[in-house]
């Protein structure tokens, strides 16, 4: 029998491979099978008559097969699988490319569902590659109706993953619901299972949108449970007071190579008075790639160090996590403060390398900088006063308890600050985070320049490149952002490996071409990134792993290839790469997309520079629903509500605000799991 946590490999048909390759989406067994919802449906709702199909149309027929055969294409090597289809009144000619298979699944007299786009002129129509389905006793699932479409990498196929689901939809009785009655009944939602069958495989729009919605309030439910456990949280504990180092502070900000902004000044000051209270600081930072986020930060951890305390400040990436810790250590340079590294790779204080635990860095550093291996580490800290942690929106409730365990003064909890680039307006964000206070940075430094944007055809790459060559010339360099890592049988999607070689060899044989991915190794990154740094590397080819933080002012341009594979906001914090120096810098954007609505996506991204701007738009472009990553809204836990709901967002927080006087409710262990469960890292 199918259960929740039966494993995907003892689903039928399922075989080592496949189940390897669902593995790298997430999905190990039969509930996250459950929880991968589509993000869009075709709609093949009505059935057409094949007299009266057009070409252009898309379209779902049914009829029966009167003739299958393979055949080769004399002179391209490719095998084509003709079919005749006949629905009683007339007959449609189907062709396949390169799926030989078929003929074995389907035979004359068989029943089958098609849905694809007609071709072909008024006089002959022509179905290619249509999804086609046998008709048997069962319902059909990939051709009639509305059809859902997932977020697929991997080689699994849309075909595959439907057929799975289809198999896992029984162990759905078995689902909890979490909500309670009186819950479902006040906000007019249906049950989880319910809800979870229809997202699947609805009926039709209205089945979708209510679904959507229940999906939707158990997410910002969720957001808004965390929030106020957090908020009680805080207001049992306290915090060692930081007092403000006024003298030395304004000596530091002295120092700098640059005045800070008025925006910058008011956030390092609204920190550096709540730091003073003995109430534990719970502050959200908030400013657009490229605002100056990490002096803030830099200054309240001086702050602290100067307190005889520390502070440890936290990257998502190792290659973030060295970056800080080089450029904290430089501007710290004259100061007696000792900083340290730790990430699982590297462990370093001062600048000497430590070979075991980072338990002496732990102890002796004043400012610490490192991934979230700080919390994974069995480490105990001197006296920890405050904890940062960059491009995030918050800590969560177990890694608050985790770092007031290892703070080395059992009486007090850190003060926390977290930070981002993800825009959310203030209003939004007091609705979005009752625990938490905020400050915004809603200010750019005033020596920058405009980044040029450009959408780049295959016509004009020949110039491009020839544009590239000049502003190396020129002492510049150059980010080449790549959809994949390695080679994929994905037709014309780039990536990064190959497009090193092909710009190495056929490009720009007399430059130095770098390669990034997050699938090497952490020192390797490192090495590149610092060969990157000191300008021995003029054009680097890499991942989304240099999506967020990194700061390489010299570079003035950001090439990014299949550009419309990547969100606005994605595209955003690319682009926020480069212009980050006194240099005219230029975003490029490849595509060979000719289809309207996504040139008019990456014309937003010209014509905008405001990141809650360019966040808005995309919202509107797409459909509700639509992703495209699981970032794109920078809330991981977001997968189906939208962020700008403030109706259900608001009815939410009042549904939780209720739920959390019951004492049943809070402890039972589902909400448990779910309060406690960490932010996904990495
Ligand atoms: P983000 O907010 O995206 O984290 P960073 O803190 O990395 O931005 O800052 C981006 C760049 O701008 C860094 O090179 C930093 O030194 C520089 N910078 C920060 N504040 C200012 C300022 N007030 N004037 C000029 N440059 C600044
Ligand atoms: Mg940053």
């Amino acid at each position: 029998m199918i259960t929740l946590n039966t494993e995907i490999k003892n689903l039928y048909g399922v075989g080592k491979t496949i189940s390897n390759r669902l593995k790298r989406l997430g999905i190990n067994n039969v509930k996250d099978l459950l929880f991968y919802f589509p993000w869009r449906y075709e709609d093949y709702s009505s059935l057409t008559p094949i007299n009266k199909l057009s070409p252009g149309a898309k379209v779902n027929i049914v009829g029966e097969v009167e003739m299958v055969q393979n055949k080769r294409s004399p002179r391209k090597r490719i095998s084509i699988t003709e079919a005749i289809v006949s629905d009683g009144e007339s007959s449609i000619k189907v062709i396949w490319f390169n799926q030989p298979f078929i003929t074995k699944n389907l035979n004359s007299g068989d029943k089958v569902s098609l849905a694809g786009k007609i071709e072909g002129d008024k006089f002959n129509i022509i179905m290619k590659s249509p999804v086609y389905e046998k008709i048997t006793n069962q319902n059909t699932i990939h051709t009639q109706g509305l059809i859902p479409v997932y977020h697929l990498t991997a080689n699994i196929t849309q075909k595959q993953i439907r057929y799975l689901i289809k198999q896992s939809l029984p162990a759905i009785s078995s689902f909890v619901d979490w909500l309670p009655k009186e819950v479902l009944k006040r906000q007019k939602l249906i049950n989880l299972s319910e809800a979870i069958k229809i997202i699947h495989f609805p009926k039709n729009q209205k089945d979708i949108k209510t679904a959507r919605r229940r999906l939707a309030f158990n997410e910002l439910l969720t957001l808004q449970l965390k929030s106020l456990v957090a908020k009680n949280e805080i207001a049992k504990s306290r915090s060692q007071a930081i007092i403000f180092k006024e003298k030395e502070t304004v000596n530091f900000v002295n120092s700098l190579p640059f005045k800070l902004t008025n925006a910058q000044k008011k956030s390092a000051w609204e920190i550096l008075l709540a730091m003073e209270k003995t109430k534990p600081m719970s502050r959200l930072l908030e400013g657009d790639v490229g605002s100056g986020k990490t002096i803030v930060a830099l200054i309240a951890m001086l702050n602290v160090a100067l307190n005889k305390k520390q502070a440890i400040l936290m990257a998502p990436t190792e290659i973030l996590a060295m970056q800080h810790y080089r450029s904290i250590s430089k501007m710290l340079k004259n100061k007696r403060i000792k900083i340290g590294l730790i990430s699982r790779n590297n462990k370093i204080i001062g600048s000497k390398k430590e070979k075991n635990s980072g338990q002496k860095i732990a102890y002796e550093a004043d400012i610490i900088i490192g991934t979230h291996a700080i919390i994974q580490e069995k480490i105990k800290f001197r006296d920890l006063g405050l904890a940062i942690i960059d491009e995030q929106h918050r800590f969560g409730v177990a890694q608050r308890k985790e770092l007031t365990l290892k703070s080395g003064n059992k009486k007090t909890t850190p003060h926390l600050l977290s930070m981002t680039a993800t825009p959310i307006p203030r209003s939004l964000g007091l609705a979005l985070y009752g625990d938490l206070d905020l400050s915004i940075i809603d200010e750019m430094p005033l020596n920058r320049k405009k980044i040029i944007t450009k959408i780049v055809n295959a016509k004009n790459r020949k110039n491009a490149y020839e544009f590239v060559n000049q502003q190396i010339k020129n002492g510049r360099q150059t980010f080449v952002i790549c959809p994949l890592v390695d080679f994929s049988d994905k037709l014309g999607v780039k990536s990064a490996k190959e497009e090193q070689e092909r710009l190495q060899k056929k490009i720009f044989p007399n430059l130095s071409i770098g390669l990034l991915h997050g699938r090497l190794q952490g020192k390797e990154k490192d090495k590149i990134m610092q060969n990157f740094l000191a300008n021995k590397i003029n054009i680097l080819v890499s991942t989304s792993v240099v999506e967020v933080g990194v700061d390489i002012p010299n570079a003035t341009i950001m090439i990014i290839e299949d550009a419309e594979r990547f969100g606005l906001a994605q595209l955003h914090q690319f682009r926020g790469r480069v212009g980050r120096g006194k240099h005219q810098s230029y975003c490029l954007l490849f595509t060979n997309s000719t289809s309207p609505n996504t040139l008019k996506r990456l014309n937003a991204l010209v014509n905008n520079t405001n990141g809650f701007k360019l966040a808005q738009i995309d919202l509107e472009l797409r459909g509700p629903g639509e992703v495209f990553g699981i970032n794109q809204s920078g809330f991981p836990e977001l997968k189906i509500a939208n962020l700008l709901d403030y109706e259900l967002m608001q009815k939410a927080k009042a549904e939780a605000e209720i739920l959390i006087k019951s004492k049943k409710f809070v402890e039972s262990d589902i909400i448990k799991e779910k309060i406690n469960k960490n932010i996904h890292l990495e």
